[in-house]
């Protein structure tokens, strides 16, 4: 296992018993465009063994599958999105896809680009 995963899992779990400080504000609304849907950016993976893991630890890891590997990362898809951008199990749907776009980005905050969400840094002055 590498370091990258250990530390995604470390921060997967971080996420479920610390409350953190958002480090940035979200402006905007969701178009239901479903893109972010399509195409995740897997921290920390390289490969399906990685996927496997995630999956062992985190059982919501079970509806996305690879889309594509590059030297640096995994993209991940989701087995629920409809071909008209909707989630088959909306109601349903896991913690992570409702708090989406998460406040808490560990890397630098950044969207899909045509997502109807803004990311706004918070000023230094904010985490005081
Ligand atoms: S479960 Fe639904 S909301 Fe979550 S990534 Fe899949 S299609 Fe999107
Ligand atoms: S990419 Fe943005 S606008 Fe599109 S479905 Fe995801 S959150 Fe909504």
């Amino acid at each position: 296992m590498s370091i990258d995963l250990i530390k995604s899992i470390y921060y997967e779990l971080l996420s479920y018993f610390v409350i953190q400080k958002p480090k940035y504000s979200i402006e905007g609304k969701c178009i239901q465009c479903g893109k972010c849907c399509s195409q995740i950016r897997a921290n920390g993976m390289r490969n399906e063994k990685d996927l496997k893991i995630m999956q062992f630890f985190f059982p919501w890891y079970r509806n996305f599958y690879i889309l594509k590997t590059t030297d640096e990362e995994v993209i991940l898809s989701c087995k629920n999105l409809l071909k008209n951008g909707k989630c088959k199990i909306y109601k349903f749907r896991p913690l992570v896809c409702r708090n989406y776009p998460n406040k808490n980005f560990q890397n630098k905050g950044e969207l899909i680009e045509g997502c109807g969400y803004k990311i706004i840094k918070k000023p230094f002055k904010d985490y005081l």
